[in-house]
């Protein structure tokens, strides 16, 4: 037996059990009489208490112990003189008996602590290690009582766990596909999914009528900071629904997951138009932690002489409370920052909003305290409030004060993370042009019906077409993402042919979905949860890395097994793999 007990279950209702442990060496102190070493295991951490008087060849033998060696000891537990009140086992400690070095460790190349000396780096590299310290386990664990959760409330509601192949055809979601070749099928190679889409309607097809997957997807995407390249998705389908079963179904998963997470009791989610998340907040996953609302201010600023103003499109305004007595300084670093070329501004306007009452703008020259009098008032600001105005062309303007907007959250700490503020955006636009193909690309995914309020608009401004499509943002961040899907061969057929498909096309990398809606297809929709992301936001973190046992660095490569790598030549040849130059791996 290698253990009666783990590191973390011993109390002062324990005392005088003899008991038996195994760990890791977490540390060891030598006060000269006495050796103290903390045992560590997945549950927590076990003070060891080694007597020179009482036993001197125990006690030099775990002076001789080195961090990370994996110890079995016997003893006894007994009360602790010096308590410690920030560990569960803080009131005991084990009176050692007997020791038994497992197995021996080098020294660790990083502390494995809470806070670890170690780079991002050399912790990837030895991941097995920094899974040993104790923030990195509970992110993990937090993962997997999501998942289990997630398992449990939509086995309740009846949804079946249904596996979908890994080895697929492409689906085009937007992104590239991660290819593998085959090795049976010479020059003919497999995709690998970038989410079960169409194997989920095919399931619904087939009459499965809830359906869901905790599933890996996989984009070969430009690697922007927080993506990986293979990620999670809890992936969920339903037949006979409307827009609204899903949202309520998927709005009680999310509420589920925080309660038992966080112990949180969120209230009904908001749900806004695409339209008002991009007019209010400039952006399709507002942070609605706070508010910062835009104001548009075009008519009270134009035909005054300013000419930035009078060639703007748009012109918009944020109160940011309290900040009147922001400096030169603290003005002049946020006008640089909305000018680096990652937001592109041309500048930043302010109006200080003064405790006594007067106005102090950066364009004064221009308007007079009555005009600025009149921009604060509709934005709401009070005295000791300042205003930052951004002008330009609409779309741009958005964009940029959306990112001002977030970043001022930030500064004034309105971005708590224990604090969750879920919101449904809803009625995407249908289709996006794509500037780089010059053509209309669908912005959630072809599979997705439009309005059908709306369709009689696809010819003459396609872009005015919504979708029955929705994403649910959480904290500034879209965690979800779905629709209702299009499940007749006609409209399928349509949406493809504005997608720019010749028919044929279409029915090459389609024929076998459209195919199936001509065997009594039901109408259905659904959504799919980012796992990693809803993980990272309840756990309070920015990186989703942190979510992830073994993820991928910032150039998809695992500097730990080091992938990906070249492959030797005769591989190559029996994958049919041709021209592909030899190289030698270090
Ligand atoms: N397959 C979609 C995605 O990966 C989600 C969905 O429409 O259910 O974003």
């Amino acid at each position: 037996m290698y253990r009666s007990h783990n590191c973390g279950v011993l109390r002062s209702s324990d005392i005088d059990t003899v008991v038996t442990l195994s760990g890791w060496v977490q540390k060891s102190r030598d006060l000269g009489g006495m050796t103290f070493i903390d045992l560590r295991d997945r549950y927590g951490i076990t003070q060891l208490a080694f007597n020179m008087e009482v036993n001197e060849e125990l006690c030099l033998a775990a002076r001789k112990l080195g961090r990370e060696f994996v110890v079995q000891v016997e003893g006894t537990v007994i009360e602790r003189s010096s308590k410690n009140k920030n560990i569960p086992t803080g009131d005991i400690e084990i009176k050692v008996s007997a020791l038994k070095v497992l197995n021996a460790s080098k020294t660790p190349p990083f502390t494995i602590e809470d806070n670890t000396d170690g780079g991002e780096d050399i912790r990837m590299k030895y991941r097995y290690l920094d899974l040993r310290r104790k923030t990195v386990r509970e992110n993990l664990m937090l993962r997997s009582k999501i998942a289990i959760e997630t398992r449990k409330f939509l086995s309740d509601l009846e949804f079946i766990e249904v596996e979908t192949p890994v080895l697929i055809k492409s689906t085009p979601e937007g992104a590239r596909d991660f290819v593998v070749p085959s090795r049976m099928n010479a020059n003919q190679f497999y995709a690998l999914p970038q989410s079960p889409q169409t194997f989920k309607q095919l399931l619904m097809v087939a009459g499965f009528d809830k359906y869901f997957q905790i599933v890996k997807c996989f984009r070969d995407e430009d690697l922007r900071a927080d993506r990986q390249p293979e990620f999670t998705q809890i992936d969920c389908e339903m037949s006979f629904v409307e827009q609204d079963d899903i949202l309520n179904t998927f709005e009680e998963l999310t509420r589920h997951l925080i309660k038992e997470t966080k112990g949180i009791d969120l209230p009904t989610f908001p749900r806004m138009d695409y339209a008002d998340a991009m007019r209010l907040y400039g952006s399709d996953k507002p942070d609605i932690r706070f508010g910062m609302e835009f104001v548009e201010i075009n008519e009270l600023t134009q035909n005054k002489g300013f000419k930035v103003f009078d060639d703007a499109e748009l012109i918009l305004a944020i109160n940011a409370e309290g900040c009147a007595n922001y400096t030169r300084k603290q003005l002049d670093a946020l006008t640089k920052w909305v000018k680096r070329p990652q937001i592109g501004a041309l500048g930043l306007i302010y109006v200080k909003y003064n405790e006594d009452g007067t106005y102090k703008s950066s364009v004064d020259k221009f308007y007079s305290q009555e005009d600025l009098a009149e921009w604060c008032a509709k934005a709401g600001a009070k005295p000791g409030d300042l205003l930052f105005v951004i002008s330009g062309e609409k779309d741009k303007a958005r964009k940029q004060m959306g990112e001002l907007r977030l970043k001022m959250g930030t500064e004034l700490g309105l971005r708590n993370p224990e604090v969750f503020a879920p919101l449904w955006v809803m009625d995407f636009p249908l289709l996006e042009w794509d500037e780089d193909s010059q053509r209309y690309h669908a912005m959630h995914h072809p599979f997705t019906s439009p309005k059908m309020e709306d369709f009689d608009k696809i010819e003459e401004s396609p872009a005015e077409v919504r979708a029955n499509a929705y994403d649910l943002v959480l904290n500034g961040s879209e965690v979800g993402g779905g629709s209702i899907r299009i499940h007749d061969r006609e409209l399928q057929r349509i949406m493809f042919k504005h997608l720019g498909f010749t028919d044929e096309e279409a029915q090459n990398q389609f024929g076998f979905l459209m195919d199936a809606f001509e065997y009594g297809a039901p109408p259905h929709g659904g959504i799919a949860f980012g796992l990693d992301r809803l993980c990272s936001i309840i756990g309070g973190a920015d990186s989703i890395r942190d979510f992830i046992a073994f993820p991928k660095n910032n150039s998809g490569r695992d500097v730990m097994i080091d992938a990906p790598s070249p492959l030797a030549q005769d591989q190559l040849d029996e994958l049919s793999i041709a021209n592909v130059e030899k190289v030698t791996a270090e």
